[in-house]
């Protein structure tokens, strides 16, 4: 049986133990004492070192806490150190959550379902919708509250009767339990670790919420992760501001103004391509001689046109009469191919089985087809095959 050191005092960081057995192997350290908090409840565990070896995982498992090393240590007397920055931010969190869910239940009537302590963000699942305006006044409620340094205490207390002594939850376990109080606002069993007065969370921020079948998964932040999340945001603003040229106030106004400038420039190439293309079309065919069976065919490779040029060129051609023109373009591996009135070429059936032969896949109407091929050294066989 492991003595949990964090039931008493949350704040003790350094202690002396010894390990008296161990688990599955010898990198599994069971101690007679322990300060680390195994994963339990939602909260993930301590990290820290035990005679300079540093602990990896923390199990708990039922009256023992089983240390994972990273190295084998003997059995013996073993000095433990945990970190004291993750073992606060913890504190921090699960305080805060106990304040949020008594909050939460005494104002608005939700019960909090289950809790999360991720490594950058914590959730709790609410049975309720939480609607913007109620988590506003969560989040000014809890701040005042953490203001208010509201004493947080552990009492150890019996089961039986526990929810008529004003439990927020009915305790699962039978025996003793340990009640974890914010004086005048909460009394909840938790094994957990957490601050000894809500002054010392700082701050509380609700940070996201998702909406499912009616209830509400909402997160937030709590303690130091406030301030770093506040200072990554302003980072962000700021690189994005330079970025844009300007001030970080003038981000929104500057933002709608290049998604309005960028609507416009993307018309005026429309209008653009639509003229390019006919144009090209119309030289293309001026510069190209029928054939003995008085067709034109027209043949036209390209880099870097847009894919909507050689389409708007092909559409065209419908236009014309007595004219079959193939387009290629090399990235992606495309073929435009199309037939004016009076070719009698139906350009689909057509291109449809010159693309199978290579294996790329296509087709269309019988005026105006398009095809992809897996790589560029296939077009000129294609191409070949619809005009050749
Ligand atoms: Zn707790």
């Amino acid at each position: 049986m492991t003595e949990r050191l964090y039931y008493h005092d949350a704040a003790v960081c350094s202690f002396d133990g010894a390990i008296v057995a161990h688990g599955v192997d010898v990198q599994h350290a069971i101690l007679d004492r322990s300060a680390f908090y195994p994963t339990s409840g939602g909260q993930p565990h301590d990290t820290g070192t035990l005679n300079g070896v540093p602990v990896i995982d923390v199990i708990d498992e039922d009256d023992r806490v089983v240390h994972v090393l990273d190295a084998p240590l003997p059995l013996g007397p073993v000095h433990g150190e945990v970190d004291p920055v993750r073992r606060r931010d913890h504190m921090q969190q699960h305080t805060a959550q106990h304040l949020l869910s008594a909050i939460a239940a005494s104002r608005f009537g939700w019960e909090t379902i289950s809790v999360h302590f991720g490594a950058g963000h914590s959730s709790i699942e609410f049975d309720a919708a939480a609607g913007d305006a109620e988590l506003h006044d969560l989040e000014v409620t809890a701040n005042g509250a953490v203001s208010a340094a509201r004493p947080v205490t552990v009492s150890f207390e019996e089961s039986a009767g526990a929810l008529a002594r004003g439990l927020r939850k009915a305790p699962t376990r039978s025996g003793a339990i340990r009640i974890v109080t914010i004086e005048g606002l909460d009394r909840s069993a938790c094994g957990g670790t957490h601050v000894s007065s809500t002054s010392a969370i700082g701050a509380i921020m609700v940070h996201g919420v998702e909406r499912v079948r009616g209830h509400s998964r909402v997160g937030f932040l709590a303690g130091d992760r406030v301030l770093r999340h506040l200072h990554e945001r302003e980072e962000l603003l700021a690189r994005t501001a330079e970025a844009s040229s300007c001030a970080i106030d003038e981000l929104p106004e500057i933002a709608a103004k290049r998604q309005t400038e960028l609507r416009v420039q993307r018309e005026r190439i429309e209008t653009l391509e639509r003229e390019v293309a006919t144009a090209r079309l119309h030289a293309l065919v001026a510069a190209t001689a029928p054939d003995s069976d008085g067709l034109r065919r027209v043949v036209y490779r390209s880099e870097r046109d847009s894919p909507t040029l050689l389409r708007t060129m092909a559409q065209d051609v419908t236009t014309l009469d007595r004219v079959v023109f193939v387009a290629t373009l090399s990235s992606p591996p495309t073929v435009f191919f199309a037939t004016s009135p009076g070719t009698g070429i139906d350009a689909g059936a057509l291109l449809k089985a010159a693309l199978g032969t290579v294996g790329g896949r296509g087709g269309g109407s019988p005026k105006a087809a398009q095809g992809t091929v897996t790589r560029p050294e296939l077009l000129s066989g294609v191409v070949d095959r619809l005009v050749g």
